[in-house]
């Protein structure tokens, strides 16, 4: 058998990017509590992804933590190929890893354009296009690509976030379009304001805390923001078969911001 080869037998499971915390640890959460195995993929830190596989399997289902950089296409292949060799295949990819450099673009470093476009952009490409071997062949599969609100509404100090995930918007209904002959449904979820590491971090500047007071106080008509399992349940419902008939499709969860 070739290396590539996937056995028959192999086992359904999901892999959700970035998922050692915020956002990406809730949705593995979410889909290990639908009966998915999840691989938790993580960057760098290990006990982060260790603690959310621990949760998981205390909560009675199935994780394995998975190091790679998804902007990294050879570690993307390793990582894939690791799946196989344990006997899974991809049946359910969320891609969620993301990450923001914010500044403005007159003064950026093209590194924090390239970091930014790497981790949320050619990661989700990375990763779909790994996964879309077997979905194919199996005609069958989902695909989530976590975007945000600021691809579809700019703010100032985020054009290069705004282009990524713009970019994960367009690359969704693409792909879409491209799949669904195949029986692979491919949605995005766009939050507003979620409450993870990545708000504290815009927190953390005085500009940044009066920002997010602002919108909170001013700009969500539910007046709060969103927690990551709002957005994880959201994955689970586009992942599920009431959302058989849904492809193509961005699912906007941001207490009435865009409204
Ligand atoms: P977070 O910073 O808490 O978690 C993001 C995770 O992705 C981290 O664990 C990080 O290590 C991982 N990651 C980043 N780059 C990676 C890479 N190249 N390879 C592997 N892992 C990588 O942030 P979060 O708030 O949980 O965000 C999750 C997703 O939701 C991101 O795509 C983010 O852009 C999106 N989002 C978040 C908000 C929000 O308000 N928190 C709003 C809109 C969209």
């Amino acid at each position: 058998m070739s290396q590539n080869a996937l056995p028959l037998a192999a086992r359904k499971a999901a892999l959700v990017t970035g998922a050692g915390r915020g956002i990406g640890r809730a949705i593995a959460q979410e889909l290990a509590g639908r009966k998915l195995p999840v691989f938790v993929n993580y960057r760098s830190d290990e006990a982060a992804a260790e603690d959310a596989c621990a949760a998981i399997r205390a909560a009675g289902g199935e994780a394995y933590p998975l190091r790679a950089d998804v902007s990294d296409r050879e570690a993307v292949a390793a990582m894939f190929a690791d799946i196989r060799q344990r006997g899974f295949w991809v049946q359910t990819l969320v891609n969620n890893a993301g990450i923001v450099r914010d500044g403005l673009l007159a003064m950026m470093p093209a590194d924090d354009w390239r970091t930014v476009l790497g981790s949320n952009l050619d990661g989700s490409f990375h990763c779909a296009r790994a996964a879309l071997q077997t979905m194919m062949s199996r005609k069958s599969g989902q695909i989530v690509n976590i975007a945000s609100v600021g691809g579809m509404r700019a703010q100032v100090g985020q054009a290069n976030y705004a282009a990524a995930k713009a970019g994960v918007l367009a690359l969704t209904r693409g792909l879409a379009r491209e799949v669904g002959r195949y029986g692979i449904r491919v949605n995005a979820v766009a939050p507003g304001f979620i409450d993870t590491d990545m708000l504290a971090e815009m927190k953390a500047s005085d500009k940044g805390a009066a920002l997010l007071e602002d919108a909170r106080a001013k700009q969500i008509p539910l007046a709060r923001f969103g927690r990551p399992e709002e957005v994880a349940q959201t994955v689970g419902f586009l992942c599920s078969s009431a959302a058989s008939y849904i492809t193509g499709h961005v699912l906007v969860v941001d207490g009435g911001l865009c409204a």
